[in-house]
């Protein structure tokens, strides 16, 4: 697995440079810190990924921290290019599949909304009035969504989603927030990391118990103190709208950063004011984050029937869709805003920038037709 970062940060991935917890400073709501804190004190430790889902939890609930001003920058953010090219992907398939009736836009995380903004924009250019769901449980995020989307029904999770059309499913950098779990091989077995508290601090220790099973996949031949992420969450999630898909039609498009093969080594990262911070300085104050594992994501749709597209490069899909197209008619159209469209597509295509660090992989319906833009790449 690369080096994990986020769009606009860089980011180390290191259990070292623990802080000390901020002793006796009870805030109004409580602080991830103080819940977990609090959790551990009464059931003894707890997993990596009920530690990383109270604090995203919290995270997310407490602040809007997309944007220059906030703690990291995404795609749609950078330039309306990049939903854009989502709408036109999402049209061409909805076209050649004969423009079915009821069809459902459904975003998962949408953040500010500025993705399905300028993705229905371009949806729209071609017949394409999707209705418009949004799967998000940050009440300060759905409150910027209702801004730009007054329309959009808001889902807690994806099984309220409408069951009377196809789903165009699109989930930018949000896989990445969902909790995972790490498993460590040690003399005596695979072990469960735990968080616990040592004084003041948060640290990782593995369990006492061996979890061989847990894992789900051959774990032997591991040298000692090898890591294995696996990310349940984003497991369900994944096989609950293949299931979906299978059943309704339409097709899932994550946008990531993560790995198509079997990796091993820890990827959890936290970032902080577009700066990498250890992962358990202060919960809930920062971005917790992981790589998504496209193998095994790409795995669970496939026993659901669906066909699995890429993972592809983001920096050659977007280019095969016609990014550099796109950015030389808006040149065209804002000449004095040509330095800052050149920065942006060079952003979102270049392979030291996004390009090549963040993938895109596609699930659709068997009975759907191909999709543009994976003609690179792929598994
Ligand atoms: N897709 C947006 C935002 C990415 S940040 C963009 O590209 O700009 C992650 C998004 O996922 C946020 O909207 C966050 O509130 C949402 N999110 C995180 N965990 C979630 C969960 N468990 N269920 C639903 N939404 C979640």
């Amino acid at each position: 697995m690369s080096s994990p970062r986020k769009a606009g940060a860089n980011a180390s991935n290191q259990w070292q440079g623990i802080k000390a917890l901020p002793n006796g400073v009870q805030t109004d709501p409580p602080s991830a810190a103080h819940i977990i804190a609090d959790k551990i004190d009464r059931e003894g430790p707890i997993s990596l990924g009920d530690y990383m889902a109270i604090a995203n939890g919290v995270y997310y609930a407490s602040k809007d921290p997309l944007g220059e001003e906030g703690d990291f920058v995404t795609a749609p953010e950078i330039s309306q290019m990049f939903g854009e090219i989502i709408g036109i992907w999402l049209a061409d398939l909805w076209l050649r599949k004969g423009s079915p009736d009821h069809c459902h836009y459904v975003e998962l995380g949408p953040g500010r909304g500025t993705l399905a903004s300028d993705a229905l924009r371009s949806m729209a250019k071609f017949g394409c009035h999707p209705t418009i769901h949004f799967v998000e449980t940050s009440p300060v995020l759905k409150a910027r969504q209702a801004d730009l989307h007054p329309d959009a029904i808001w889902h807690e999770d994806i099984a309220s989603l409408p069951e009377n059309g196809p789903l165009l499913i699109v989930a930018n950098e949000f896989f990445d927030a969902l909790p995972i779990e790490q498993f460590v091989s040690t003399a005596s077995g695979w072990r469960r990391h735990m968080v616990m508290r040592d004084r003041s601090k948060f640290v990782v220790i593995p369990s006492e118990e061996t979890t061989e099973d847990r894992i789900g996949s051959s774990t032997s031949g591991f040298p000692e103190d090898t890591i294995l992420e696996r990310s349940p969450v984003s497991v369900e999630i994944t096989g609950n709208i293949a299931n979906r898909i299978a059943k309704q039609g339409g097709s899932l498009l994550i946008i990531d950063y993560g790995y198509s093969r079997p990796g091993t080594g820890s990827t959890l990262q936290a970032v902080k004011d577009h700066m990498p911070i250890s992962p358990f300085d202060s919960p809930g104050t920062c971005d917790l984050t992981a790589h998504v594992d496209f193998h095994t994501l790409a795995n669970i749709a496939r026993t659901r029937l669906l066909a699995i597209h890429g993972p592809a490069e983001q920096g050659q899909w977007l280019k095969s869709l016609g990014i550099d197209q796109r950015a030389e008619s808006l040149m065209v159209a804002s000449p004095k805003e040509a330095d800052a469209i050149v920065a942006a597509h060079q952003r979102l295509t270049h392979v030291d920038e996004m390009g090549r660090l963040f993938q895109v992989m596609a699930a659709t319906a068997i009975d759907w037709p191909q999709p543009e833009g994976f003609s690179y790449g792929g598994e």
